[in-house]
């Protein structure tokens, strides 16, 4: 039997280009709020730019919410309340089906106008956050009807103001319109400024789907907007993800009013790996755990703690695995790694950077080239950190891990525990007791065993302390 040709691993190659087609992705000029079920203009006239981070480029003109604009959002999701909440659920699941199946059908176009202003990987637009947007509206679908099997007569609570962040777009309005609309609630949602594209598009459908007027109003802007929005007089409810100091702020305006609240925030999530653990799954974990979605992820597993015996052989395999990582075009269907969102964000994490290595920390990264164009950074390593490194205390929601060494069960737990934060946790181990051991003794709202990341409509997610 012939051998085959043989491989040299030696030479240098790189893949060619896979551009994802962004034809069909159908974007206008300029965008207009949707209140009331129409495109209506903003009030001041004012529209802000949103442009595209892997090059800088402008990709459209978004209408800057004013309090009027919210206003009228507010007012039209108060008289559409009556109608929605006294709609049989039945009927409320099916707009909802009827939307999940419209996402599916314009996936690809979706999944392109996220990478084009968020600057995601393609791969990641198109394989995680699209489908799980969709599979939260066929899963609540699922429940309009059944709500009375988990809450004794429930009641909807009116018209709720949402306000998201800009790591996943369009799956943060997902994560938020779908549980709302199914209880019978109407909506007035704020995207961020930086990517707000896709929740227009989704404004596009609803109009298509013919929900009624009124029952999700999507307005745009920045913080201003969504102050106005959380001080907005009628508003029985506030749902905001972002970070943990602007959930404080909404905390305070709302204080002594009757408006609810629920505050997704923070995190500075722990990946923990035992030396019992499948190494190689551990890395790919790691990976996972810290550069998905440019590490633009509240529960990204961002300090790595290992453990001694096994350090200097993962730090090795993590070093070589993230060699062949891929940062570029966030539409090349090869890349890895996208664009920073915005250049705001990249100063944010460059300043951690810096800190870092004032701070006496050891640099590690890559070779890669990166685009002249862009927000653009390659995936860092910090190690010889400690905890009361600024690097390792607080959130840097960016492509930056920091690595320390364990020896005991008890001490990988109380340095992961050490943290303002309680949002996610990772563990690596062979041992069914160990996880069920530390998973029980980690203050953190998801832990995952084996694997990172990992998102489902049906499971929850939620935190301790400044995660809210
Ligand atoms: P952010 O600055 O708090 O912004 C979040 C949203 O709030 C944006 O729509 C923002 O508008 C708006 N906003 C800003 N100031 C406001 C104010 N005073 N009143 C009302 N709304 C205001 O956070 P970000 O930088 O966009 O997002 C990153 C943070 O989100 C990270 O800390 C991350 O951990 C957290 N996050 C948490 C979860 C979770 O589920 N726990 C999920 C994703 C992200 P503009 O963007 O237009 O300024
Ligand atoms: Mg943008």
């Amino acid at each position: 039997m012939s051998e085959g040709p043989k491989l040299n691993f030696d030479t240098e190659w790189s893949y060619d280009p896979a551009p994802e087609n962004s034809a069909q992705a159908k974007i206008k000029t300029q965008y207009e709020h949707f209140i009331n079920g129409k495109f209506t203009a903003p009030q001041k006239g004012e529209y802000f730019i949103t442009t595209n981070p892997s090059n800088g480029d402008e990709i459209s003109q978004v209408a800057h919410g004013s309090e009027n604009d919210i206003d009228s959002a507010a007012k039209a999701a108060r008289n559409a309340f009556g109608g929605w909440s006294q709609l049989d659920p039945i009927d409320r699941s099916k707009y909802l089906y009827r939307l999940a199946r419209q996402i599916q059908e314009r996936a690809r176009e979706f999944a392109v106008i996220e990478s084009l202003d968020g600057g995601k990987p393609i791969r990641e637009s198109r394989d995680i956050d699209v489908p799980l947007a969709a599979q939260h509206f066929f899963y609540y679908a699922g429940w309009a009807d059944k709500l009375e099997l988990a809450v004794r007569e429930p009641e909807p609570l009116g018209v709720v103001g949402q306000i998201i962040p800009w790591n996943f777009p369009l799956l943060m309005a997902a994560w938020k319109l779908a549980p709302a609309l199914a209880c019978g609630n109407t909506v007035v949602l704020k995207p961020a400024e930086t990517t707000p594209l896709t929740a227009l598009k989704l404004a596009e459908l609803i109009k298509d789907c013919g929900f009624p007027p009124g029952v999700v109003n999507i307005v745009t802007g920045d913080g201003r907007t969504g102050e106005a929005l959380v001080n907005h007089p009628d508003i029985n409810k506030i749902a905001f993800t972002g970070s943990t100091q602007v959930g404080k702020a909404i905390r305070k305006a709302i204080a002594g009013t009757q408006k609810k609240l629920t505050l997704e925030l923070g995190g500075k999530g722990a990946n923990i790996i035992f030396e019992d653990a499948a190494l190689d799954q551990a890395v790919e974990g790691i990976v996972n755990g810290i550069f998905f979605n440019q590490g633009h992820v509240c529960c990204a597993g961002s300090r790595l703690f290992v453990q001694e015996s096994v350090y200097d052989r993962v730090l090795q395999k993590l070093k070589d695995r993230i060699q062949t990582l891929i940062v570029g075009d966030p539409l090349d269907k090869n890349t890895d790694i996208g664009a920073i969102n915005s250049a705001e964000q990249l100063k944010r994490i460059q300043y951690y950077i810096q800190k870092g290595q004032e701070e006496g920390a050891d640099i590690w990264m890559p070779n890669c080239n990166l685009p002249e164009k862009g927000n653009w950074l390659s995936p860092i390593l910090f190690t010889e950190v400690s905890q009361s490194h600024q690097i390792v205390k607080e959130e840097i929601f960016g492509p930056v891990l920091t690595i320390q060494t364990f020896r005991t069960i008890d001490e990988a737990i109380e340095k992961a525990n050490n943290t303002p934060y309680g949002l996610s946790a990772g563990i690596w181990t062979q041992k069914g007791a160990k996880i069920f051991e530390v998973s029980q003794r980690l203050r953190a709202g998801v832990v995952w065993a084996n694997t990172f990341n990992k998102f489902d409509a049906a499971s929850p997610f939620g935190g301790y302390k400044e995660s809210g």
